[in-house]
């Protein structure tokens, strides 16, 4: 049997026509799937029994669950998911003053193996479908209106994976959240963060996506950046800048840099002239990132040594923000995100 929500409107016209159905029911059917993201056709209430049974008969309605919750001290939660395939994700909810965040994955592991992140050292699996990214959104929001009694009213792709490697299905999520079929979200709300895949970077700008756009920079030299992130090799330093000069040119938008501070290997005076140096070609505003311990090789850059390195940026007229780190109690933060049950299942 097939997904409901992996075939096509067509596909549902037509079944509907064959069980002697009108039309318009395809439309109410597709509001309960992806406005209000019910898990059984039986939750249809609009559509007759009869219908709901023959639904049931023909079709699957896969989604993911709730697996296991934690909370931290400070308000965040972290979800562990499971994935119709038994494999586990993570997502995260981080309430701010007005704000709600959240947090969610685009794949199963990462394949980008960054040396201060611990999803990359679980491996990577595969890539998620759109109905699964989606499904971290409603399961969530659920959650957020239950808990802070709030709607979500952010998303941030910083949850596991890298979302340009998974680039349809990405977009598919997003024209969810964002068009009048799915959540009729505003762009804006959205942002994607990515560890700087040059072509798809240009693919963005020319598909005219209008989500904010991060990029896990971190080191602005490209021996060391190399050193830390391997990814580098095949995107270099000095086209990832093009291509975000090229980006912000099209879209008109601001891009992020994220920062993350490692003591001694990149939060130096040096290592701040070199991130200058990238970033004056197009519109930027900086993210300096506290680092959460994932790995005896790190230290955290002590405070002292953070703010000579901001207020170097500062002097330099850069926007510089020193994002706070959430939920590290319960491994939530940034990087720590790693579903263990994943690594315990591939062993
Ligand atoms: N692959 C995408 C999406 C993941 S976002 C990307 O790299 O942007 C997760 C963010 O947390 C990235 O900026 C990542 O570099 C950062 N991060 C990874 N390990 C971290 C750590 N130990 N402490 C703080 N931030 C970390």
């Amino acid at each position: 049997m097939k997904d409901i929500r992996k075939i096509n409107n067509e596909e549902i016209i037509r079944f509907m026509e064959e069980v002697g159905e009108k039309k318009f029911k395809a439309k109410q059917l597709n509001e309960w799937l992806w406005k209000k993201g019910v898990h059984s056709f039986n939750e249809m209430l609009n559509l007759s029994l009869e219908l709901r049974q023959k639904l049931t008969s023909n079709f699957l309605l896969e989604h993911l669950s709730i697996s296991d919750k934690f909370e931290s001290r400070d308000g965040t939660i972290k979800f562990l998911f499971s994935l119709p395939d038994k494999q586990f994700i993570e997502g995260v909810l981080i309430p701010a003053d007005k704000r709600v965040t959240a947090c969610i994955s685009s794949q199963v592991g990462c394949p980008l193996n960054c040396s201060f992140c611990a999803t990359g050292q679980g491996g990577f699996s595969r890539n998620l479908h759109f109905t699964e990214i989606y499904d971290q959104f409603l399961l969530m929001n659920k959650e957020s209106i239950e808990t802070y009694q709030r709607e979500i009213s952010n998303i941030v792709f910083m949850g596991m994976g890298e979302p340009l490697l998974n680039y349809e299905q990405v977009l598919q999520a997003i024209e969810l959240l964002t068009s009048t079929q799915g959540q009729g979200w505003s762009p804006s709300r959205i942002t994607l963060s990515t560890v700087g895949i040059v072509e798809k970077i240009r693919q963005l700008a020319d598909d005219h996506v209008k989500v904010g756009l991060a990029v896990s920079l971190h080191v602005a030299d490209p021996e060391k950046r190399l050193r830390l992130m391997p990814v580098t090799a095949s995107n270099p330093l000095p086209e990832l800048q093009k291509a975000l000069q090229y980006y912000a040119s099209e879209t008109g938008n601001r891009v992020s840099i994220e920062y993350l501070l490692l003591d001694e290997i990149n939060n130096s005076i040096q290592d701040a002239d070199n991130l200058l140096r990238f970033c004056k070609v197009f519109p930027v505003k900086i993210n300096l990132i506290e680092y959460n311990s994932t790995d005896a090789r790190f230290r955290k850059s002590p405070p002292q040594k953070t703010s000579v390195f901001m207020e170097y940026l500062e002097q330099k007229n850069l926007i510089v923000t020193m994002r706070q780190s959430r939920g590290d109690d319960i491994a939530a933060a940034c990087g720590q995100l790693a579903a263990k049950r994943v690594r315990m299942n591939i062993k």
